[in-house]
């Protein structure tokens, strides 16, 4: 986890003060991306010139997201794998794992070469990045020292570096920037900096949240930016980089791309699609308004279950105070402990009588819905307000580079 930096005032991407306030009617309860409920709602806006999504950064924002970072519960090391993505036949992959292959395969990695995972947490990518290129060297990159012991207790031999990275006078072939540029006041400036420790040839790898596909981005208080395809792109334009290889298909509901130097710089031009990103923005967090609603009338009075345990579920506990008994989860190591002071049970132990909700996007709740049926869990199951996938319009342009060979999976953890 990197913590962002001091906010610099104005759009996060080209610095525009004055944006414009998307539903400045609604406000929205949050979530701290370590998954705690928050008593401070958020407000969202677009920038007229870029088209960037993102928070409104005012003083209760700042309040708030300070007190996040100050107090942040990595996941520990013995559960390093945490993070499981269940595939539509219900088997379990890290998704760190997932994410190591698709950027080995995407841009042809050669077999050797050295790693630099920037915000790099407790290892969980480096540790399965070793597994996919098991001759790469791998560091990894904190900005406080106090990940180092665990880190290389967890993996011999890498190499972690602290303070700034400009200080580092090592060079990289390929460096990553997973789930972090999504926290960042000055992405832009984040990514040049990344640009300076490239060796020849090297490329940066970014792989972001996408709330356009999941809505549920949106209630994490400390997601400061809220990225589409375009914005994601035009960070790497305005950073001096070119995009090699990008893919909204990598992971669902996430962005992934691959960049390198850009021989010439390229224009950074207005997003066209600006207007429908904050329509999305502004469908979405009405969505999320109408969820605790749906899910009062449909369990009816019945012992109410939140299934998941991770920024959903966590999510919808915190705007039902009282009202949920218990949360499900698929995953053996959270079953049998207790999730804001509520018991986590396995699906085969859920009480029929229940009705429990599935807290995701509509596509993989039906998905999830439809696997516990087959596997006989006959409690009733509560799916979320009818949702609309928005149109991608950049899709084909956007997957034009990259063939997603794999079959999709869903994401049960966040
Ligand atoms: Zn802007």
């Amino acid at each position: 986890m990197t913590t962002a930096d001091t906010p610099a005032g104005g759009c996060l991407l080209c610095g525009t003060q004055l944006l414009t306030p998307i539903a400045p009617d609604l406000r929205l309860a949050c979530v701290s991306s370590d998954a705690f409920p928050l008593a401070q709602q958020a407000a969202f806006a677009v920038c007229p010139v870029c088209g960037m999504i993102q928070k409104v950064r005012d003083d209760a924002w700042n309040t708030a997201v300070a007190a996040i970072y100050a107090n942040y519960k990595v996941y520990p090391l013995e559960t390093v794998q945490t993070h499981l993505m269940f595939s539509n036949t219900g088997a379990a992959k890290p998704r760190s794992l997932i994410l190591a292959e698709q950027l080995a395969q995407a841009v042809s990695l050669p077999q050797r070469g050295r790693l630099l995972d920037i915000g790099c947490g407790n290892g969980d990518f480096l540790h399965s990045f070793k597994q996919v290129r098991p001759e790469w060297e791998v560091c990894g990159f904190e900005r406080s020292e106090a990940s180092r012991a665990a880190l290389e207790a967890h993996l011999p031999g890498v190499r972690f570096y602290s303070g700034s990275l400009d200080a580092i006078a090592d060079r990289f072939d390929c460096l990553t920037l997973n789930y972090v540029i999504e926290h960042l006041f000055e992405p832009v400036a984040m990514l040049r900096q990344m640009q300076g420790l490239l060796s020849p040839g090297g490329g940066i790898f970014v792989q972001t949240t996408s709330f356009q596909r999941n809505p549920f981005d949106l209630v994490i208080m400390d997601h400061c930016a809220h990225f589409t395809p375009e914005t994601v792109a035009q960070a790497g334009v305005r950073a001096g980089l070119r995009l090699t290889a990008s893919s909204n298909g990598w992971l669902e509901k996430e962005i992934g791309w691959y960049a390198q130097p850009a021989e010439t710089p390229l224009a950074a031009g207005p997003d066209p699609l600006a207007a429908r990103a904050a329509q999305d923005c502004e469908r979405m967090v009405r969505w999320l308004k109408k969820f605790p609603e749906t899910v009062r009338q449909a369990a009816a009075g019945r012992p109410l279950g939140i299934f998941g345990t991770a920024i959903a579920g966590t999510w919808l506990a915190g705007v039902m105070p009282g009202e949920v008994a218990f949360f499900v989860d698929e995953d053996p190591q959270r079953q049998g402990q207790r999730h804001l002071g509520l018991p986590i049970l396995a699906p085969q132990d859920t009480p029929t009588a229940a009705a429990v909700v599935l807290a995701f996007p509509a596509g993989i709740a039906a998905a999830i819905a439809a696997r516990l049926e087959k596997n006989g869990f006959d409690f009733a199951k509560i799916l979320p307000p009818a949702f609309e996938e928005p149109p991608l319009g950049g899709k084909k342009r956007w997957n034009a580079r990259i063939k997603n060979t794999n079959e999709p999976r869903h994401e049960n953890k966040h």
